[in-house]
């Protein structure tokens, strides 16, 4: 049955343009007004912005999230028979930025709560031919890092953090991407600090990684035409880098605004069966880049039945790594915690300034899909 109320979308990002527009019309008019479009003054303040915000010592403004973990792993010189242990529930391009170069992404399963990788399971899994261990912080959660590191220290391995979904959280007292030996951002529009288009980020402490990388941008030369390695063009654009500017001080608003969010959605939410909602790590903050709930029993039919309420949601990830045909080959066993999530969550609408009307509507049209799909438990 059709809605008689307007679709919730599972983001909407029009309030946070309509509330900053008179400022991002003055920073893209300034962009036009210096026809320098290229590596210009925008990219040079952002990257130095962005890097005290952070607290790390070098930002490298990119192309993409993709291109900040392709170039992080070039930089660190992954090559062929390599080995990364990572997580299988995170989106394809953590393992395909280490494919590009023949180094093998090495699956741990997760741990149910957090959704992120086991971390408990990654000294099983060093070999000889282990290089690194790469952390996704789903979801905006961070991954636990303390012991991660110390297995990383023991092992003399490099970590690399992808923190895609999570600019802004920190992990005892650090901002994500500065707890590694490398930290990649994306600025996708729908990240929680979002450009207009694509872009991305490389952060390190590194001075020799943070050479290597610039370098890598553009076409692996230090000095214009005097190429010294094979690299890349990865240059993030001088208006996104303007647009990234107006929001970057906004940013942890955002985030609280998420939070609030999340925190309206565990009082709607908890305690009805069949519905499980995210769990807060204590030592950590949650930024909500998604809400995602498991759904026990019937979670396609759930998402068909809010749809047809006129609720979008999504299901990050429908499809581990480790059985997407690139990857099928690498895993012997099953990640039975990885596969159960995979069949059980569903990401809810959430964005900084979601309404609390909006949130009642989500919470009950899911409730009633619950209730409907009650009856099948146990007769499949
Ligand atoms: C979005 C995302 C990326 C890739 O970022 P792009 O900017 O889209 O290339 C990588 N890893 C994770 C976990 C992501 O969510």
């Amino acid at each position: 049955m059709e809605s008689q109320y307007p679709r919730i979308p599972v983001l909407d990002l029009a309030p946070e343009i309509e509330s900053l527009r008179a400022e991002l019309k003055e920073a893209i008019d300034n962009v036009l007004d210096g026809c320098h479009f290229i590596m210009g003054p925008n990219v040079k303040a952002f990257e130095a912005e962005a890097a005290a915000y952070l607290r790390v010592r070098h930002a490298i403004a990119l192309n993409s999230g993709t291109d900040a973990l392709v170039i992080a792993a070039d930089a660190l010189n992954l090559r062929e028979g390599d080995e990364v242990i990572t997580t299988p529930f995170t989106f394809f391009a953590t393992g395909e930025a280490l494919s590009h170069f023949g180094a093998k992404p090495v699956f741990v399963d997760i741990d149910p709560d957090t959704f992120n990788m086991d971390v408990g399971q990654i000294e099983s899994r060093i070999t000889g031919r282990t290089k690194a261990i790469l952390p996704v912080h789903l979801f905006g959660q961070s991954v636990d890092m303390d012991p991660l590191l110390q297995v990383a220290k023991r092992h003399g391995l490099f970590v690399i953090e992808d923190v895609a979904q999570a600019f802004g959280a920190d992990y005892s007292g650090k901002k994500l991407g500065a707890l590694g030996d490398v930290g990649a951002f994306s600025f996708f529009p729908s990240k929680n600090l979002g450009a207009f288009g694509d872009g991305g980020m490389l952060v390190t402490d590194d001075d020799a990684l943070a050479e290597r990388a610039r370098m890598l941008r553009v076409h692996g030369a230090r000095k214009k035409y005097h190429n010294e390695l094979v690299g890349y063009n990865s240059r993030l654009d001088e208006l996104q880098a303007a647009i990234l500017r107006v929001k970057l001080p906004h940013v942890d608003e955002a985030n609280e605004g998420r939070l609030r969010a999340a925190e309206t959605y565990d009082r709607l939410l908890g305690g009805i069966p069949g519905l499980t909602i995210p769990k807060r790590a204590a030592d950590r903050t949650h930024v909500y880049h998604q809400y995602t709930v498991r759904i026990s029993n019937s979670r396609d039919r759930v998402q068909k039945l809010l749809e047809d309420a006129g609720i979008g949601t999504m299901v990050y990830y429908p499809v581990p790594m480790h059985r997407l045909p690139v990857y099928e080959h690498l895993q012997a066993g099953g990640l039975p915690e990885t596969e159960r999530a995979a069949a059980e969550v569903l990401s809810l609408p959430i964005w900084p300034t979601i309404r609390q009307d909006q949130q009642e509507r989500v919470a009950s049209a899911l409730a009633a899909a619950l209730q409907e799909v009650r009856p099948l438990a146990g007769a499949v």
